[in-house]
C-alpha cells in the first residue's frame, strides 16, 4: 500500500510549551487509523498538525510526498477534509447550504456552484442519509443528524483523507455506530483514508485497522488493535486496571474496566461457579473484576453463562447444548471443583438435566471445599425435579454451605475465605 501521509519527527508547541515530542509514523492510503490516549496526551494537537492548522516547530508532514505546509490551503482542502469534535452551528443555513460549502475548495474566487457541484453535494447527502433533510435548517435537526451533515460537507470536498476529532463522542451509542459504520463503508468502498481521534477504546478497536496510542505528547505504541490495546499498555498509559479479551463476535480486543479495588496483578485463588442459562453471568464478571481465577460448570455450550465464561477466559466443564449432564462432563466438573478453594452456587432452577451439579457440590463439601449459595428465590420455587433438588440443596446447607441473600455480600465473604497471595496472575496469557 502507498503511503499518503508521512510524519517525520515532528514537534509541536503552543507558544513556549512543547506539546508533541518527535513523532514519526506513516499513514497508508485507504487505511482507517485511530488516535487514542488519555486527555491532554496530544491527540487533537496531532490532528491539527495533520490538517495544516498547527505548523510543527520541527520536522515535516508530507502529504503525497509534498510538504503539507508549503502547499496552498485550497489544494490541501481538495485532498483533506476535517470533521471537528462538536459542531455548533448558530446560523440557520439549510442542510444543503452547509453541504455545498464543502465544494468551495473546488471553486474559483467568485465562481458560483455549477451542476457538478450540486450533483456531488447530493451524492454526499445520499451517502450520509441526509438528503431528506436538505431543506431543513441545520439548527433544527438532531445532534446525530447534524454530525452526518458535517460528514456530508466533508465528503462534498471529495477528499482522499478525512480527519475526525472524536466525531461521535456526544452521540448516543446507536448514532455512534451509524456514523462509524458509514465511515467504514466509505473507507472500504471508496478507499477513503480515515484518521480519527477516539475516546472510546472499544469503538476504536472495532473500527480501526491501526491505532496510535499517545502518551504525554509522544507515541507510546502504534499497531493493530490487538497490539496496541493490551492490558499492560492501558495500565501504563491510562493508569487503569482493565481486562482485555477477544470480542466473541468481532474477534477484536474488547476492553472491560475493572472495579477500583480490583487487583488483576494478584492471583487470589480459584473459585468454581455452578451456574447456567445466564444466571451466573453477573457473578462471573464480578469475580473476574476482582481478579479471581475462575472455573464454572457444568454449562451447556452456547448458553449465556458459557459465552460469558468464554469471554472472560474462565475454565469450564461443558455439555452439549440442551442435553442433560453426562457422566463425562460431571467428572470434568468434579475435577475443576477439586482444584478450587471455594464453590459458589448461583440462584438457578433445577431440572433432571442439571441435578448432577447439586450432587457435585455435595461432594465438594465432603472434600472440605467451602460452598457459598446465593439464594434470591426459595429452592421450592425453582425445583422441577419433584423435590429431589430441594432435598440435596437442603442437605448442602446441613453440611455447612453458607447461604447469602445477595451477590453484594459475596466479595467480602470471599476475602475471608481466600487470603490474597502476591503472585502475578497470568490473565494476559488468555488474551489472544
Ligand atoms: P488531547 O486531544 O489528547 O486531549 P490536546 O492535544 O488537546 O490533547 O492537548 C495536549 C496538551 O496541549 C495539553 O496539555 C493541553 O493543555 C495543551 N493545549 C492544547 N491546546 C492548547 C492551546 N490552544 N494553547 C495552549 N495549550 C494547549
Amino acid at each position: 500500500m502507498a503511503v499518503i501521509f508521512k510524519i517525520d519527527n515532528i514537534e509541536c508547541s503552543y507558544g513556549a510549551v512543547k506539546v508533541l515530542n518527535g513523532l514519526t509514523f506513516a499513514i497508508e492510503r485507504g487505511s482507517f487509523t485511530g488516535i487514542i490516549g488519555p486527555n491532554g496526551s496530544g491527540k487533537s494537537t496531532l490532528l491539527k498538525s495533520l490538517s495544516r492548522v498547527l505548523k510543527p516547530v520541527k520536522g515535516a508532514v508530507l502529504l503525497d510526498k509534498e510538504d503539507l505546509y508549503s502547499l496552498d490551503i485550497r489544494d490541501v482542502a481538495k485532498k483533506v477534509a476535517v470533521v471537528p469534535q462538536e459542531t455548533a452551528v448558530n446560523f440557520s443555513f439549510t442542510v444543503k447550504d452547509v453541504v455545498i460549502m464543502g465544494r468551495s475548495p473546488h471553486l474559483g474566487l467568485l465562481q458560483n456552484e455549477g451542476e457538478k457541484d450540486f450533483a456531488v453535494a447530493r451524492l454526499a447527502m445520499e451517502l450520509t442519509n441526509t438528503y431528506h433533510l436538505a431543506d431543513r435548517p441545520i439548527t433544527a435537526i438532531s445532534g446525530g443528524e447534524r454530525q452526518r451533515v458535517i460528514i456530508a460537507k466533508a465528503l462534498a470536498q471529495e477528499p482522499r483523507i478525512i480527519l475526525l476529532d472524536e466525531p461521535t463522542s456526544h452521540l448516543d451509542i446507536n448514532h455512534q455506530i451509524e456514523i462509524l459504520s458509514l465511515l467504514r463503508r466509505l473507507n472500504r468502498e471508496n478507499n477513503l483514508t480515515i484518521i480519527s481521534v477516539f475516546h472510546d477504546l472499544n469503538l476504536a478497536s472495532q473500527y480501526c485497522d491501526s491505532l496510535i496510542l499517545m502518551n504525554n505528547g509522544s507515541i507510546f505504541t502504534i499497531g493493530e488493535p490487538d497490539e496496541a490495546l493490551t492490558m499492560e499498555n492501558i495500565k501504563e498509559v491510562y493508569g487503569a486496571n482493565v481486562l482485555v479479551r477477544k470480542h466473541p463476535v468481532t474477534g477484536r480486543p474488547s476492553v472491560v474496566l475493572l472495579s477500583q479495588d480490583s487487583q488483576p496483578g494478584l492471583q487470589k485463588g480459584r473459585v468454581h461457579v455452578v451456574c447456567g442459562g445466564g444466571a451466573g453471568a453477573a457473578i462471573l464478571g464480578l469475580l473476574a473484576g476482582h481478579g479471581y481465577d475462575i472455573s464454572a460448570g457444568v454449562l451447556n455450550a452456547g448458553d449465556v453463562d458459557w459465552e460469558t465464561a468464554r469471554f472472560l477466559g474462565v475454565k469450564t466443564a461443558d455439555e452439549t447444548p440442551f442435553l442433560p449432564i453426562s457422566e463425562r462432563s460431571h467428572q470434568e466438573n468434579l475435577k475443576l471443583i477439586g482444584e478450587a478453594e471455594v464453590c459458589i452456587l448461583v440462584n438457578i432452577p433445577f431440572g433432571r438435566g442439571n441435578l448432577k451439579n447439586l450432587e457435585a457440590l455435595s461432594l465438594a463439601l465432603e472434600r472440605s471445599i467451602p460452598v457459598l449459595i446465593i439464594e434470591e428465590q426459595e429452592i421450592g420455587e425453582r425445583d422441577f425435579t419433584g423435590g429431589k433438588a430441594a432435598q440435596i440443596y437442603n442437605s448442602l446447607i446441613e453440611k455447612g454451605a453458607v447461604v447469602l441473600n445477595d451477590k453484594a455480600a459475596l466479595v467480602d465473604m470471599l476475602k475471608d475465605i481466600i487470603p490474597v497471595k502476591s503472585q502475578p496472575s497470568d490473565l494476559q496469557a488468555d488474551n489472544q
